[in-house]
């Protein structure tokens, strides 16, 4: 179905909002620490003889076996004393070797088995939801979290904004670059388009849409390394306090000669000389260091790409210092979703949050 003219019936209605919301869904690809299923760890617990028991033994235990600070210790009599795959000999040695006193030791050595527990604490109520059904654990629930996980992180008119850049995406790519990726990049605060990259088949190999946006994105902030056959769009004004530099003048062109993109802002923020004034944050993004200290890199800027990028684009995404990507398709070399999840790699430095376009079409 063509986008830009919905069917007849549908002509009638807020064109954007109905048949936008018919064709895209926007949903967070949160990292495996969030996914529903839970690991269990095999642990020995132990039943007490008595309550009394109880205050001395978990004062020991906390001090000289200091294990699952995401669960509760004691569940009624029971303790848990170590994860089974910690003891090399018997469990009575083990508890000797970590000093535990004699009445304490025979305490815990009466009324042995092994448990299954939570081997991590849960992010989610979800999973916190399975988990208790193991052994009571600890929670403190994540708001933010939680709305990503159900959807209700943005705003009615957020949501439309992005929807309306995957269906940008669409027509940049169908329309000006022969059906190759699209890719492009907004300042949230307004929002506004900084910049747009496509790619071709016959660039380099690690010419990717993703690394021509980076490039132009640099150009926005007086930068750019890349020799590109691309004219781009001249600043009119020379002390404008945004710049256009970092669109290509046929997209431009193109969405300027659209109806329904005329409402779209354009540009970047230049970056800043001294302490100026911050701008106000439309998107709903939380004062961050764009707001702070102007442009640098893509810092605070959302990436909107038609298809998931591959590990080296991700990468560069995170050296850049994305805040957001949405994309549209999966691809099969994706790092996001289809072959990788680089966000969900503690070890960076800077992780971005990652949503994907579903589609009913
Ligand atoms: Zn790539």
């Amino acid at each position: 179905m063509d986008v830009l003219s919905p069917p007849a019936a549908k002509k009638a209605k807020s064109v954007h909002c109905h048949t936008l919301d018919d064709l895209f869904g926007i949903k967070a690809l949160l990292s495996d620490e969030y996914k529903k299923e839970i690991r269990l760890i095999k642990v020995h617990s132990c039943e007490l003889e008595s309550k009394q028991q109880l205050q001395a033994v978990i004062q020991e235990l906390a001090q000289k076996l200091p294990h699952f600070q995401h669960l509760k210790r004691v569940h009624d009599r029971n303790v848990l004393i170590c994860p089974t795959a910690d003891i090399k000999d018997t469990l009575e040695q083990h508890l000797k070797q970590h000093q535990i006193s004699d009445h304490v030791l025979k305490a815990l050595c009466r009324n042995v088995n092994v448990v299954e527990v939570p081997a991590n604490s849960a992010k989610l109520r979800v999973q916190y939801d399975q988990m208790v059904k193991y052994w009571p654990c600890k929670f403190h629930p994540d708001k933010y979290a939680e709305s990503l996980q159900n959807g209700s992180n943005f705003t009615s008119s957020q949501r439309l904004y992005h929807k309306r850049m995957a269906q940008l995406l669409r027509h940049l790519s169908r329309d000006l670059n022969q059906g190759q990726p699209v890719a492009i990049c907004v300042d949230p605060r307004q929002p506004s388009i900084v910049a747009i990259a496509g790619s071709s088949n016959s660039e380099g190999s690690h010419q990717h849409c993703v690394m021509w946006l980076v490039d132009h994105v640099a150009r926005s902030q007086q930068g750019g390394a890349w020799q590109s056959q691309v004219d781009f769009v001249q600043d009119e004004q020379q002390h404008a306090a945004k710049t256009l530099r970092g669109l290509p003048q046929n997209y431009y062109d193109y969405l300027q000669s659209h109806e329904h993109c005329k409402d779209l802002q354009y540009g970047a923020e230049l970056p800043r000389r001294g302490s100026e004034k911050q701008p106000e944050d439309e998107l709903g993004t939380s004062v961050d260091n764009l707001s702070k200290y102007g442009p640098y890199l893509c810092t605070g800027y959302d990436i909107y790409l038609l298809r998931e990028p591959c590990l080296m684009c991700a990468m560069a995404l995170v050296h850049s210092r994305v805040k957001r990507i949405f994309f549209l398709e999966q691809s099969k070399n994706g790092a996001l979703a289809s072959s990788f999840q680089l966000h969900g790699v503690k070890e960076l430095n800077h992780h971005y949050e990652v949503f994907q376009f579903t589609t009913t079409s």
